[in-house]
């Protein structure tokens, strides 16, 4: 099995792809597959919309506030600056992003109030855990990608990248959903295994921390992998790309019932609930290369 080196980068512009690839993955749908995979269907190929949430749209407001938290001066990055950057953040999702809108489309400014004071709440549980003027994040918000077995690109956004002056790199992912954590736990951590394996791949170093934030219960959870870790992982995550490619080839996509059922946004249409999904996408056979052209799952959307 060989890798080899795409790029690293601080913005959402696709690396030019090698020839040699001839499909990609990102954490959020690998995992996907891993998890259900009729959510890998409904999400990759049938391409189903899927209305923002209240949670995922905090989520993605306290990602957007402490990404750019760390452009103010160290002395700056106080709780103060972080909650003033609410709103005007918000806004600014809002604008880009005009389906965030509906979630309080009639008029219901108390509950819009109140979910901009829980963003304020979850960046509360930051401070709790971290002090902001002490750290020079390396990147943050960044496209990392490489690729394996010569023809799966593997890319997915980095929430921050510290790098010690030894040059030691700390990988940081903020959780801030509300969900139980052991549900979400195994998932968290095959996605910064993922990073981990990129950074690996792309740097020649192992990161020495894989860490992860959860911002509601301010707690901190560290993971230390280690090379031989990352190899196994690396073949696992070439076995599920076959595995896709295999239940692709078959147009056999089976539900898989778990506690996660609870946050799907396709029951209606999954066997489990009584559905019936739509009938296989053959017309417009799915790109395999689609999500290496454009950009994957953007930052924050992942709890
Ligand atoms: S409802 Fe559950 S079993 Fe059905 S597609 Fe969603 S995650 Fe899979």
């Amino acid at each position: 099995m060989t890798a080899q080196p795409v790029t690293t980068q601080q913005s959402s512009t696709p690396a030019e792809v090698p020839a040699t690839v001839r499909a990609s993955l990102s954490p959020s749908r690998a995992a996907d597959f891993k998890t259900c995979p009729l959510l890998y269907r409904f999400r990759s190929i049938d391409r189903l919309p899927e209305r923002p949430s209240v949670e995922q749209a905090r989520g993605t407001l306290v990602h957007a506030v402490l990404e750019r938290l760390f452009d103010l001066p160290a002395t700056g990055r106080t709780p103060t600056a972080a909650g003033d950057m609410v709103g005007p953040q918000w806004d600014r999702l809002v604008t880009e992003q005009p389906e965030l809108a509906a979630l309080f489309a009639d008029g219901d400014s108390p509950a819009a109030a109140e979910f901009l004071r829980s963003a304020a709440g979850l960046l509360e549980g930051y401070f709790a855990v971290e002090d902001p003027r002490r750290l020079e994040p390396a990147e943050r918000e960044s496209l990392i990608s490489a690729v394996v077995d010569e023809e799966l690109l593997i890319r997915g956004y980095v929430d921050r990248l510290d790098v010690a002056p030894d040059g030691a790199l700390r990988v940081v992912d903020y959780k801030t959903g509300g969900a139980p954590r052991e549900a979400f736990e195994a998932r968290a951590l095959f996605q910064l295994k993922f990073y981990a394996l990129v950074l690996w791949r792309t740097r020649g170093v192992v990161p020495r921390v894989l860490r992860l934030l959860y911002l509601k219960d301010a707690e901190v959870c560290d993971y230390a992998p280690d090379a031989d870790e990352l190899l196994r992982f690396e073949r696992t995550v070439v076995a599920l790309w076959r595995a896709i490619e295999q239940a692709t080839a078959q147009q056999d996509f089976r539900p898989r019932p778990s506690r996660l059922c609870d946050w799907c946004s396709h029951q209606a249409l999954c066997p489990t609930f009584g559905g019936t999904p739509p009938p296989f996408p053959t017309q417009a056979a799915p790109d395999p290369l689609r999500d290496a052209r454009s950009r994957p799952t953007p930052p924050g959307t992942d709890e």
